[in-house]
C-alpha cells in the first residue's frame, strides 16, 4: 500500500538534501523521510578534493543540511541506511536493516560511485578513491606524510587532487590514458592550458598512457605503465570517473541509460518515482543519449526541481550545464557543451584571466570556459544560455594563429 503524504528520498547528498528542504519550504505538510547510506548528515563534495584535505576548510563548513535544521523542519533523517529494493507496485522501499517504508512519491538521489578499473594490485591499502567525506579524511591523513603520489586519471578529481597534493609538498605524477586532460569536458586549448599549469607546478603528466598493474613492495607501490615504465609511489589515487548508482532503479524495471532516465519534470518511467543529481539522465535536445551532469549546481537545482514536481507543481528543468573547479590559485568555470564546439576562441580578461568560447559550425557560442575570468565569464555564460552568435571582436582563434575575425575564421560568422 502506498503511504499518502509520505515523500521518501533515497540518497542524502546534495540533491537529496535540497529536495527535502524544498519539499518543506514549498508547504508539504506530510512526512518527509531522507535516508542515506553514509553515516554523515548531507554535506557538499567539492571541498573533499580541495580545502578539506589541506585543512583550509572543516567538515562543518561542508554541511548542506544539518541535524538541527532537519529537526526544525521535521525531516526524518535515517543515516547509515541503504535502500536495497524498490517495489513500484506497492510503492514501498526495502532497506538493508529489513524495514520497509511506503511512499506516495519517491526520489532517487543516489549519486554515483568511483569507477574501479580491473587492475592487478588495486586492492592495495596504498590505493585510494575519492567520493565521500570518509575517503577525503583518509586522504588527508595519508597526505600528511607528503607521499610520492600517482594519480590515475587526468579528469577534474584527479587534477584538483594533484594541485592539492602539490600544495602539501608531495611529488605528483598524473597518468591519463587519453591524449589530453579533461578531454570529455573541455575544449582542447583549455586542456593545453591545464597541462602547462600542472607541469609548471612540478606535476609529471603522462598523457596517452594506461596503467597495467600495481605492485606493493618494501619501497612503496610500483605503478607499471603500458610502455613498461614504472613509477614508485607511496600513494595512488584512482580518479577515472564515476558510475551512477542506478542498480535499484534497474532492478525495479525503470528506464535507465547511463543512469536513471528522467524528463524535464525529473520524472522517471514510473510516475511516482523521480530522480535527481548525478544519477539522473535528462532527456535534452542537445544530448541525444541524454544529459547526465556531475556538478554541484545541477545536483542542487535538479533536487529543488524534483521536489516541486513531486508536489504537483509544473516544472520544466532544462539546464545549461555549469561546473567549476579550483586548482592552485585558479578558479575555472565551465558553462554549456564543450563537446559540441568546433572552434575555440579566447581572449585575456582584466586581472590576468582568460576566457574561452566554444563555437559550433554556425557561429553559435555553445560553451564558455573562464579561468579567473569572474564577471567576463558570467557575461559569456549568458551568451551560451541564449544561443548567441560568438562575438568575434577582441578574440583570438585557438584553431589557427590568426585573429578570430580574419578570413581564416570566416565560417564562424556564417
Ligand atoms: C571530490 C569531489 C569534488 C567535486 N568538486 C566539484 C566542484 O568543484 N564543482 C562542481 O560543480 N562539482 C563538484 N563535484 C561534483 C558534485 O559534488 C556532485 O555532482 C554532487 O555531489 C552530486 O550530488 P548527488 O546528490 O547527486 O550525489 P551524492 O552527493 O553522491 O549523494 C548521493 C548519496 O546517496 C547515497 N546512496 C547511494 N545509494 C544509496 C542507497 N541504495 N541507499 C541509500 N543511500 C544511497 C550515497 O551514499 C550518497 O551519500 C565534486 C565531486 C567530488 C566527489
Amino acid at each position: 500500500m502506498s503511504a499518502p503524504g509520505t515523500m521518501l528520498i533515497v540518497g542524502a547528498g546534495q540533491a537529496g538534501a535540497w529536495a527535502a528542504r524544498t519539499l518543506r519550504e514549498s508547504g508539504h505538510a506530510g512526512r518527509i523521510v531522507l535516508c542515506g547510506a553514509e553515516r554523515h548528515a548531507p554535506y557538499e563534495r567539492p571541498p573533499l578534493s580541495k580545502g578539506l584535505i589541506t585543512g583550509v576548510s572543516s567538515v562543518a563548513d561542508s554541511e548542506v543540511l544539518g541535524l538541527a535544521e532537519m529537526e526544525d523542519r521535521a525531516i526524518e533523517f535515517l543515516p547509515s541506511l541503504e535502500a536495497v529494493k524498490i517495489d513500484p507496485a506497492s510503492r514501498a522501499v526495502l532497506f538493508g536493516d529489513g524495514q520497509k517504508i511506503s511512499y506516495e512519491k519517491l526520489l532517487l538521489a543516489t549519486g554515483g560511485s568511483p569507477c574501479r578499473p580491473r587492475l592487478p594490485g588495486l586492492d592495495s591499502p596504498r590505493v585510494h578513491t575519492l567520493r565521500t567525506l570518509d575517503d577525503a579524511l583518509a586522504l588527508r591523513r595519508a597526505f600528511a606524510q607528503a607521499p610520492r603520489t600517482v594519480i590515475i586519471g587526468g579528469g577534474w578529481i584527479g587534477l584538483e587532487t594533484a594541485a592539492t597534493a602539490c600544495s602539501l609538498g608531495c611529488s605528483v605524477s598524473v597518468i591519463e590514458a587519453s591524449p589530453r586532460l579533461c578531454g570529455r569536458s573541455l575544449m582542447s586549448p583549455v586542456s593545453e592550458w591545464l597541462l602547462e599549469r600542472h607541469e609548471a607546478a612540478g606535476v609529471r603528466v603522462r598523457l596517452g598512457h594506461g596503467v597495467t598493474a600495481l605492485n606493493d613492495d618494501a619501497d612503496g607501490i610500483r605503478v607499471r605503465l603500458d610502455d613498461g615504465s614504472v613509477i614508485v609511489a607511496d600513494l595512488v589515487l584512482v580518479g577515472v570517473g564515476m558510475q551512477p548508482n542506478d542498480a535499484l532503479a534497474r532492478e525495479a524495471g525503470l528506464d535507465c541509460g547511463q543512469g536513471v532516465r528522467v524528463d524535464a519534470a525529473c520524472r522517471t518511467s514510473d510516475p511516482h518515482i523521480y530522480a535527481a543529481g548525478d544519477v539522473a539522465v535528462l532527456a535534452h535536445p542537445r544530448a541525444p543519449q541524454g544529459l547526465r551532469l556531475e556538478s554541484w549546481q545541477n545536483a542542487q537545482d535538479q533536487g529543488v526541481a524534483a521536489a516541486r514536481a513531486m508536489l504537483g507543481q509544473t516544472v520544466a528543468y532544462m539546464p545549461v550545464p555549469l561546473l567549476w573547479s579550483e586548482q592552485y590559485e585558479h578558479m575555472i568555470q565551465i558553462a554549456g557543451f564543450p563537446n559540441l564546439a568546433q572552434h575555440t576562441l579566447w581572449r585575456a580578461t582584466p586581472g590576468g584571466g582568460r576566457l574561452y568560447l566554444g563555437v559550433d559550425t554556425s557561429g553559435v557560442t555553445v560553451a564558455a570556459v573562464g579561468i579567473d575570468a569572474g564577471r567576463d565569464f558570467r557575461a559569456a555564460r549568458k551568451s551560451v544560455e541564449q544561443n548567441a552568435q560568438a562575438p568575434l571582436a577582441g578574440y583570438q582563434s585557438c584553431d589557427a594563429s590568426a585573429p578570430a575575425g580574419s578570413s581564416a575564421n570566416s565560417e564562424l560568422t556564417a
